[in-house]
């Protein structure tokens, strides 16, 4: 399997959600590619990561604040006020 391969099998190696051969095949490359397996221990913290914040119920707020900023019809609005008060 090509690296490119690799890596779109990733998520669902990381989620256990492949079957048993193709796991072995991924396993086997990540161990002689280092730059495979740097990916997976990337997106292994990665969905740590996400798997904690999901846990934390105050950040709701923090993600709409978020998710209101990045928004691209607020960023271009004249109300630039409003999001740095
Ligand atoms: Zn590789």
């Amino acid at each position: 399997m090509k690296c490119e391969d690799i890596q779109k099998e990733l998520k669902a190696f990381l989620d256990n959600d492949i079957d048993d051969q193709k796991k072995a095949e991924i396993q086997e490359h990540l161990d002689g590619c280092p730059n495979c397996s740097k990916d997976l221990e990337q997106l292994k913290k990665l969905s740590e990561a996400l798997h904690t914040w999901k846990g934390i119920e105050p950040s709701s707020h923090l993600y709409e604040k978020l998710k209101s900023r990045s928004n691209p019809m607020n960023r271009s609005g004249e109300k630039f006020s409003h999001t740095f008060p």
